[in-house]
């Protein structure tokens, strides 16, 4: 109940009132008190004089001295205040026996006062004790007969009956300032609670992510300006949390897509946090909880010495038909860390490493056998300078200079295809018409066709639409696949030139019944220097560059080339081009 600021305000503030009430009270009073005692006092000094009690004394010297005693005091009673609350009494100063007084109840309930025992002793007894029930003055007179004690007694009632009247009125007047109180802080604490629970249930709708709401702010005082500093800092706070939201989902969208696979462990090694592109390298659903051990298996690194020493390796792993790097590093504190494995994917990367390495060592290969054959044929032709004769001088000339032609060939195509790997060839793009171009090397190659006993035919429609391209380099491409498919023939075999249009594109197919291409070789006939039948094509002048040229070229084009066999009974090669309205090329 006491829990509120309502409740404490008022409470403090009747606190406040009562206790200053208390203290007023008690001090008044008091006060009072002490102005009647000292007013008893001074009264009884100005009366109890020297001559008084000679006056008193000569009373008591007389024959009867209790009425004279009487007398003398009823004479000065005016002065000694007597009243129905204060009498005066004479006693036998022996005894202490009540004689005479103006209160004769006093003869039965007369309390020897330690005034009146002073009296008794020969001396004034005027201690006037505020706690006592009384108010007495008691003076010892002397007389021939004895000695009597003259005395007054004020019963405190008026004192009593005036405290009481005062502490009446400060009870009444508290019961009205506590009144007053509550209302006062009823209103002070709404004044002061009012904008606390507005700024309350602010925060409270902050915390539940809603920052629409304001504060309003009614005063410029401390409360005002708490209200105003809270609306600026639920602004800060709210762009603050947009701009760290901001972050996250950008963060997020980059876990998400990044192509490195992240999987986040806690300490104990269960999945925290994975990303699609780690399910996907190991080619398993990473289910959150999963352990260390079930999402890399037969990989034994200390996971826990990475974590606890912060650690850093990195480690090749296969999985899933791939070739993974592996990098793995501790994340956050004592609590909250963890081990982060970031994956990353080399098989691409290894594979294209160990054709950079078979390629130079085809390329090795390649001129070495003709650099061996001109070394053998030179030497021999030095050795046996003059004792050869001229027709076997010329024979091994020959050859040399075949395998010369030979080298240059092949360094010619490799140009050719470093120059198309880094596009740095140069395109003279033009309108190309494709009928033109291969009925001119059906024409070039009819000698040669006629030479491996081949049929060479042209059906190409005339309307073939014209592409745009570099006619040199388009008619290279068709050139070496006429000259494969003659180079690949059987004597008495065909090679057959068909054309026209699909899905918007011009193709140009080249029919041949030849030895063919084994099923298993070919996906791998556009690789470079891949050939099914080595002795076949170097014998025939090949350097199994041409096909993985023609690919590059047709490509650049924007164009594709398919190559399609039946092993025994021939080949189609089939090469499509954009057509000039529908396309353009890939890099123009
Ligand atoms: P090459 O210079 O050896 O002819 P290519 O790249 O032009 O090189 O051809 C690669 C390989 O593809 C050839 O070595 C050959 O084995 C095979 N090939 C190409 N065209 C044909 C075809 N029309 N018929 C059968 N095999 C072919």
């Amino acid at each position: 109940m006491f829990r509120s600021l309502h409740m404490k305000l008022v409470l403090v503030l009747v606190l406040l009132i009562v206790s200053v009430m208390a203290v007023v009270g008690t001090f008044l009073i008091n006060s009072v008190a002490g102005y009647n005692i000292e007013s008893f006092r001074e009264e009884m000094l100005r009366v109890f004089t020297q001559e008084f009690i000679l006056t008193l004394e000569k009373g008591a010297a007389g024959d009867d001295p209790v009425p004279a005693l009487r007398e003398v005091l009823e004479a000065y009673s005016g002065s000694l205040g007597i009243d129905q609350y204060r009498c005066f009494y004479i006693l036998d100063g022996a005894t202490g026996e009540y004689l005479a007084g103006s209160d004769d109840s006093l003869a039965q309930n007369l309390t020897l006062t330690s005034n009146i025992l002073t009296a008794m002793n020969g001396e004034v007894g005027q201690d006037v004790e505020r706690l006592s029930p009384y108010f007495d003055v008691a003076v010892p007179i002397r007389g021939p007969q004895g000695l009597y004690i003259v005395g007054v007694m004020d019963d405190k009632t008026e004192l009593n009956d005036l405290s009481w009247q005062l502490f009446s009125i400060l009870i009444r007047s508290m019961l009205f300032g506590l009144l007053v109180a509550i209302l006062l802080s009823f209103l002070l604490s709404k004044t002061i609670t009012t904008p606390v629970e507005r700024l309350t249930a602010q925060a409270s709708a902050i915390a539940a992510g809603d920052f629409s709401r304001k504060a309003e702010v009614y005063a410029s005082d401390e409360i005002g300006i708490l209200t105003q500093t809270f609306n600026e800092m639920a602004q800060v706070l709210e762009t603050t949390l947009n701009e760290i939201e901001g972050e996250r989902n950008k963060l997020n969208t980059l876990f998400l897509h990044m192509a490195d696979g992240v999987v986040a462990f806690d300490r104990s090694g269960h999945i925290l946090h994975q990303n699609p592109a780690a399910e996907k390298m190991l080619g398993k659903p990473l289910d959150s909880g999963k352990t260390y051990a079930e999402v890399f298996p037969n990989l034994h690194i200390d996971d826990s010495d990475i974590v606890e020493n912060g650690r850093y390796i990195e480690i090749d792993y296969s999985a899933n038909k791939r070739i993974l790097k592996i990098f793995f590093a501790p994340f956050g504190g004592d609590e909250d860390g963890g081990l982060i494995a970031v994956l990353h994917d080399i098989t691409e990367q290894q594979k294209m490493e160990s054709s950079r390495r078979e390629f130079v060592a085809n390329v090795s290969h390649e001129l070495r056998t003709p650099l061996t054959n001109i070394r053998g044929y030179t030497e021999t032709l030095i050795d046996a300078h003059g004792d050869i004769d001229d027709e076997t001088e010329i024979k091994f000339l020959t050859v040399v200079h075949n395998e010369a032609d030979r080298m240059t060939h092949i360094v010619k195509d490799l140009l050719t295809l470093s120059q198309l790997d880094y596009e740095r060839i140069q395109m003279n793009a033009s309108e190309v018409s494709l009928r033109a171009l291969a009925q001119g090397a059906v024409e070039a190659m009819s000698m040669e066709a006629s030479r491996q006993q081949v049929t060479l035919r042209c059906d190409l429609p005339e309307d073939l639409p014209k592409v745009t391209g570099d006619r040199e380099r388009i008619e290279q491409v068709i050139v070496n696949i006429i000259s494969n498919a003659i180079k690949y023939n059987r004597p008495h075999g065909s090679v057959t030139l068909t054309g026209g249009t699909e899905d918007g594109k011009v193709f140009l197919r080249v029919s041949d019944t030849g030895i063919g291409v084994p099923e298993e070789d070919l996906p791998r006939l556009f690789e470079r220097f891949y050939r099914v039948d080595k002795a076949r094509s170097r014998e025939r002048g090949g350097t199994g560059l041409g096909l993985a040229i023609a690919k590059e070229i047709i490509e650049y084009h924007g164009g594709t080339i398919r190559f399609e066999s039946v092993y025994g009974e021939g080949s189609v090669v089939t090469i499509t081009l954009p057509l000039t309205d529908g396309g353009g090329k890939k890099h123009a």
